[in-house]
């Protein structure tokens, strides 16, 4: 837990989100400002700040992260026509929640890596 970590306090119940996955180490919610018909973020429970941070410890659950992302382009029937998995890194990165998370954004034609 990091304080004032928006994530975090999903992880913990403090603030609501629509869960669509959740286990002991990994949650997938809703993105409560959508960026396509579908549109989840898939996070761990714990705070890593982002894929800067992964360390051998913490290899096998970014496998892991990746595999419930694909279970859930199939729940949402979004695997066969294409999706997109993306983590943001830093400020330049465009990262604006320091808690890793992949954004799946599926639904509509993507575009560009801007
Ligand atoms: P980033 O820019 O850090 O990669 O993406 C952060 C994402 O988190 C944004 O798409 C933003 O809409 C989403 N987000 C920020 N705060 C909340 C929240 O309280 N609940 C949910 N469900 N999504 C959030
Ligand atoms: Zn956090």
């Amino acid at each position: 837990m990091a304080d004032d970590c928006i994530f975090c306090k999903i992880a913990q119940g403090s603030i609501p989100a629509t869960f669509i996955y959740q286990d002991d180490e990994i949650m997938a919610f809703r993105d409560i400002n959508p960026h396509a018909p579908v549109h989840v973020l898939i996070c761990p429970r714990q705070h890593i700040t982002n894929v800067a941070e992964v360390t051998d410890q913490t290899e096998p659950l970014m496998g892991r992260l990746i595999k419930v992302a694909a279970d859930i382009a199939r729940q949402e029937n979004v695997a066969d026509k294409g999706f997109r998995l993306l983590t943001n890194n830093g400020p330049e990165g465009g990262q604006v929640v320091m808690h890793l998370h992949f954004h799946l954004l599926g639904g509509r034609q993507m575009k560009g890596l801007g």
